[in-house]
């Protein structure tokens, strides 16, 4: 029961550029593709908006779909669920378009075999730092964390940089429009 689409994974470690790297594909390709948008129980912040940022539900409905076997992957963070429903990957491929997901690498350890069980072939690039220097200094000059958490997320990176070969691609983000083109390449080689 395979489809005609392919489900694209992009990860790696925290401020490694998956973000960066992304916008810049998404506006060169926005009929092409398109990122998968998470499901949260979590309250919206100021500006933030239902259907963009992220699909905000009451933790009675995300249970429900939990049961209803409608939830792809999910976790609970803190409190909060947060996942991504079949409905989402639906409305997407419903629009001609491949789903991409943007996750951390705990994320892509379930969410491969569930949409390979569920019909859809997955590509999967890890995007690596040039080194963990370089990934200190993005990290820092991206302004969103103290020392602890840049260091905890350090920390994490060296252990996530070890599933890199789990993935199909492994590509440094060094110049951003190098890593833009092998990524684009990955995505748009079949098509
Ligand atoms: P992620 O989504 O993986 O956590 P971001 O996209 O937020 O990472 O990028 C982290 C920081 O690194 C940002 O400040 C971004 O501007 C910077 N950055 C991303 N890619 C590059 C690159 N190729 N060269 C230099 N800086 C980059």
């Amino acid at each position: 029961m395979e489809n005609q689409y392919t489900v694209f994974i992009l990860s790696g470690p925290s401020g490694v550029g998956k973000t960066t790297v992304w916008d810049e594909i998404r506006s060169k390709h926005v009929d092409r593709v398109e990122r998968i948008v998470t499901t949260t129980t979590r309250a919206p912040r100021p500006g933030e908006v239902h259907g963009t940022h992220y699909y905000f539900l009451s933790k009675g409905e995300f249970e429900s779909k939990i049961v209803a076997g409608e939830m792809i992957e999910y976790a609970l963070v803190h409190g909060n669920y947060y996942g991504s429903s079949s409905e989402e990957l639906e409305r997407i491929v419903s629009h001609g378009k491949n789903p991409v997901y943007i996750v951390d690498p705990q994320g892509m350890a379930h969410l491969r075999p569930e949409l390979m069980r569920r019909g859809y072939r997955v590509s999967t690039v890890f995007l690596m730092p040039p080194s963990i220097d370089e990934l200190k200094s993005r990290l820092r000059g991206r302004g969103t964390e103290d020392d602890d958490s840049l260091n905890i997320r350090l920390a994490n990176a060296m252990v996530e940089m070890e599933e890199k070969d789990f993935y199909d691609y492994q590509i440094v983000n060094d110049a951003l429009e190098n890593a833009v083109a092998k990524v684009g390449a990955v995505m748009f080689a079949r098509s």
